[in-house]
């Protein structure tokens, strides 16, 4: 790899040129979505002027080149993740998705009343409500890993919590809210030993870790392309082949059948089953962009830069009077997640968005979380790959500023 320089990472973002209120954009608000590199753009125009076509039907040119692409982006998430067999990444709109995949088809057949769900306390409302939904139609129950003060899992409590009675285990990789990076290694060895199988919400973790499902063991494992600097409405679910065979499809339609009469149909084979009707095959192409993308600046020189912003952020965010940091925990992806006594993140949202600073605020989709901190919400800057130092200096003085107004 080229030594990492931040300047050079800018210039392939044309979106950090722009103004926000005659400041400079400062984007913090990267665990939301991440901006997208030109490479991207360009694979997304490209697609659309040069071989926009329906895929795996066509015998025409347009239609070869354009399956092609769509397939090529299946090999790139293969190599990306490491799974075994390009058979075991299937395409979906995101993580939610994923998410639901897994529940309605492996979950709503295998799971019946006495069979337990284990999820955590700090799960996005994604890795809750479909776990809710499935245990109203089968009779199962969900159970919760607690969190400590630190925003770290409780794992003595998830060792006690798990028995022959848990069939499935789905936690964060690492946490949207507080950044926490789990111990997912840990809890997938143990719950293999009572037979469970684990899901991970791979949302956050994949743009800022090395993801290895092989070493992971993980059965399944879920990405959102769009925080991963490519487009939106594309994601990948992972999941074991052996699972994959024997789970039903989720969507019926065209191209996930191999036979289809008035009396019976039969499945394409995989990883065609559980894609049904013309999928996303632009943002599809262009997400292989964005993983050669990253895999040329190199995960690791990544990883490192989003450290020292994440360590310096921390610091200069503990120096402000009134403010206290939620999610302290060891090991953590770059989100620095605050509350400012007396100041409501919303009010604090609005005064840096006034400085070009964007920052999230609320609840992150994390609500039992935030009622575990006993807090409405927080404000959130989480990092990415082009951001600086002097944009955290920014973000400080705007505080600095806010604060006083609001107190
Ligand atoms: N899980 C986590 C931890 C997330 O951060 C997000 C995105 N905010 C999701 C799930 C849902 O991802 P998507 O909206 O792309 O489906």
């Amino acid at each position: 790899h080229i030594a990492f320089d931040v300047d050079q990472v800018r210039r392939h973002f044309p979106i950090l040129n722009r103004e926000v209120k005659g400041k400079p954009l400062v984007y913090f608000d990267n665990a939301a979505t991440t901006q997208k590199p030109v490479e991207v753009i360009d694979a997304l125009t490209s697609y659309y002027q040069y071989f926009n076509a329906n895929i795996h039907r066509g015998i025409h040119s347009l239609a070869e080149e354009a399956t092609a692409a769509y397939e090529a982006t299946r090999d790139t998430v293969q190599q990306f993740i490491n799974a075994k067999q390009r058979e075991e990444i299937i395409f979906t709109r995101g993580v939610t998705e994923s998410i639901n995949l897994v529940a309605y088809t492996w979950a709503r057949t295998n799971l019946k009343a006495g069979d337990e769900i284990i999820i955590s306390g700090m799960e996005h409302h994604s890795n809750i409500v479909p776990w809710q939904l499935i245990t109203e139609m089968t009779g199962a129950t969900l159970k919760v890993i607690p969190v400590d003060d630190n925003g770290e899992l409780l794992m003595d409590e998830f060792h006690k919590l798990l028995t022959e009675k848990v069939k499935l285990v789905s936690v964060v990789h690492a946490s949207n809210s507080l950044g926490t990076i789990n111990p997912v290694k840990e809890i997938i060895d143990a719950a293999h030993k009572v037979g469970a199988i684990v899901m991970l919400d791979g949302a956050q973790s994949t743009v800022h870790l090395d993801i290895d499902v092989q070493e992971l063991d993980c059965d399944f494992f879920a990405i959102s392309s769009h925080k991963v600097y490519g487009p939106t409405g594309i994601g990948v679910l992972y999941g074991k082949r052996a699972l994959l065979e024997a789970m039903p499809p989720f969507m019926g339609g065209g191209e996930m059948i191999k036979d289809v009469t008035f009396e019976k149909t039969t499945w394409n084979e995989l990883p065609y089953k559980f894609e049904a009707g013309t999928p996303n095959i632009a943002d599809t192409v262009a997400l292989k962009a964005a993983i050669d993308f990253v895999q040329r600046i190199g995960k690791k020189q990544i990883r490192m830069h989003e450290e020292q912003l994440l360590q310096y952020a921390t610091e200069e965010l503990q120096s402000i009077n009134g403010i206290r940091l939620i999610g302290t925990a060891k090991q953590k992806v770059s989100v620095a997640s605050f509350v400012v006594e007396g100041v409501h993140p919303q009010d604090l949202g609005i005064l840096l968005d006034n400085q070009g600073v964007a920052v999230r605020t609320g609840h992150h989709c994390t609500q039992p979380l935030m009622n575990r901190f006993d807090i409405p919400g927080t404000t959130r800057a989480s990092f990415a790959m082009y951001n600086t130092k002097d944009e955290i200096d920014v973000m400080i003085a705007g505080l600095h500023k806010a604060i006083k107004l609001l107190r």
